[in-house]
């Protein structure tokens, strides 16, 4: 039986994208998702640790990926290689030499960018500059707005675009050739200030190598130098040949793993955007050579289906296909996803060659050929790379999901509304009152839920602030036990997002509760 239902009115819209991301950064410590690491000796930058909600909303992310990957797919396996790894393996690679930023120094804040996003962030204002031209035509046009031939003929976005085009040209063409002088250059050209000390006092651009470097032995041994991995990916490529032999795997072949990559971030910006020490989910799809720009394609919509499925809206998505390819790429793209602060990369879906494979196989001296039955000759496979940040994945969950909400009552509410598969808990079950035998009765429900699901119990302060607390973890159900309970064993059970209550029986909790709280429920929407 319904019993009553609020009609809510949502206000972040409303309010200015900064303050959603500083309200979403200290929420996250509030309620115990993400703290900043080695806080009580004032923080180490860009490390954070994930408390006691974020592990568990971070489990969830992982699960949801790892499944999808290797529950879905019977061609693809899991691994889970090493952190350190022979040292010769990132010079094959091209870290040693490539894995490099472009960083400048402003002279009189002292402090340091990175030279090409400083030029991105311009070509982002000249976008910024078209788009709102083309708002606020829309708003004087009404209905009989053509917004494509307002794009083409309108002067001033046709001169925003010339300037725009001009200098993502030129920018392209730096980075390509790795022009450094050019780059600084272009900085000084375009104006660009330092967004502390408003100058232009830019020192020369210089390359700074990302990967953290490390001893391993006593020195009286020998010891070497290694390097803590910037990419999960080498882990599976090293292994590859393992991996199809001991289980017989046939081209096309994927080999998934999620584990921690550290990288030497020059700015470490915008909470766990840009963080030097993180989690990435990667997954090598091994193929035909001549059959790469196929599987491009397919793992471009099988993980933009992915990222959709979690019912944020697909107009918060979209694909950036790169100009400049990295050496080892012949198509990449980005899928982006729309944050407090822009569109930006959440995962990378690259058409990597074979250009690791051969590498590995010219520098350790081994055959790493794939033998194909069908054809009955030996190849080095191509692959299809989709990398995705487990960090930045739960930052934009929690950018989306975050919501303050006006009720009818005058007060406001500050609701999670994560994707109930993804909530850190399922359910709290909580007594009306601490006494006459209702802690026990909730303890009892949770004692045969907690076996299905995430399970809390929680009988401090009124009914009405502790569903507050719930909601703004993001737990899908309430469960309050009440004194009908000990007559009827029926509960009230209480829904985050409508906040309507009901009254059901406690045998029916489980049913209720578990199909819609399960990885299992998320990976049966994926077409
Ligand atoms: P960016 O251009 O933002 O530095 P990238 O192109 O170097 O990212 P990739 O090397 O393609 O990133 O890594 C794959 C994924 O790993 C990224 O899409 C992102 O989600 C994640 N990632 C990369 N660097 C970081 C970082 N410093 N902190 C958190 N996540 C990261």
């Amino acid at each position: 039986m319904r019993i009553f239902a609020r009609k809510n009115h949502i206000l972040i819209n409303n309010m200015a994208q900064e303050d959603v991301f500083k309200k979403v950064v200290s929420h996250c410590k509030e309620y115990g998702f993400v703290f900043p690491s080695s806080e009580i000796y004032d923080g180490l930058g860009a490390v954070y640790d994930y408390g006691q909600n974020g592990v568990e909303l971070k489990n969830n992310i992982k699960q949801y990926w790892w499944q999808s990957m290797v529950l879905m797919h019977e061609n693809i396996v899991g691994i889970d290689s090493a952190i350190f790894m022979h040292p010769t393996i990132w010079k094959a690679s091209g870290h040693v030499d490539a894995f490099n930023d472009p960083l400048i120094d402003n002279r009189d804040s002292k402090k340091r960018y990175r030279a090409d996003v400083l030029i991105e962030d311009q070509i982002a204002k000249y976008d910024e500059k078209i788009e709102k031209e083309i708002a606020k035509a829309k708003k004087r046009f009404g209905d009989a707005f053509d917004e494509q031939k307002y794009r083409e003929t309108s002067p001033r976005v046709q001169e925003e675009l010339t300037k725009r085009e001009a200098l993502h040209e030129r920018y392209s063409k730096a980075m390509n050739d790795m022009n450094l002088e050019e780059l600084r250059q272009i900085i000084l050209d375009e104006g660009i200030v330092c967004p502390i000390s408003g100058t232009r006092n830019w020192t020369d651009v210089r390359q700074f190598n990302l990967m953290f470097k490390t001893e391993m032995g006593s020195t009286a041994d020998g010891a070497f130098n290694i390097y803590l991995r910037p990419e999960t990916a080498q882990g599976i490529f090293v292994n590859y040949l393992n991996v199809q032999k001991t289980g017989r795997m046939k081209i096309p072949f994927g080999i998934a793993q999620i584990g921690k990559a550290f990288r030497n971030e020059i700015v470490a910006r915008q909470f766990i955007f840009r963080m030097r020490e993180f989690e990435q989910m990667e997954m090598q799809f091994f193929i035909k050579p001549g059959t790469e720009l196929d599987w491009f394609a397919k793992w471009k919509q099988t993980r933009m289906a992915w990222h959709q499925n979690l019912g944020f809206g697909a107009e918060n998505y979209r694909f950036h296909d790169h100009e400049k390819l990295a050496h080892y790429a012949n198509a990449a793209t980005d899928i982006e996803f729309k944050l407090p602060f822009g569109y930006k990369e959440i995962e990378g879906i690259h058409s990597r060659t074979n250009f690791d494979l051969s590498q590995h196989e010219k520098f350790s001296g081994k055959n790493i050929k794939y033998f194909d039955p069908e054809l009955g000759e030996n190849y080095t496979p191509y692959v299809i790379e989709t990398s995705i940040g487990v960090d930045r994945m739960f930052l934009s969950i929690m950018c989306h999901s975050y919501c303050e909400e006006k009720l009818e009552n005058g007060e406001t509410r500050v609701v999670l509304r994560l994707p109930a598969a993804l909530a850190p808990i399922k359910c709290t079950v909580m007594p009306l009152v601490k006494k006459d035998g209702l802690p026990e009765k909730a303890r009892e429900i949770i004692d045969e839920l907690k076996f299905h699901f995430n399970c809390q119990y929680d009988e401090k302060d009124s009914i009405g602030k502790r569903y507050r607390r719930q909601d703004a973890i993001g737990t899908p159900y309430c469960v309050t036990v009440d004194f009908d309970t000990l007559q009827d064993d029926s509960v009230t059970i209480r829904f985050r997002d409508s906040m309507e209550q009901k009254r059901v029986k406690i045998s029916e909790l489980r049913g209720i509760i578990e199909d819609n709280v399960t990885i299992t429920s998320l990976l049966k929407k994926l077409k």
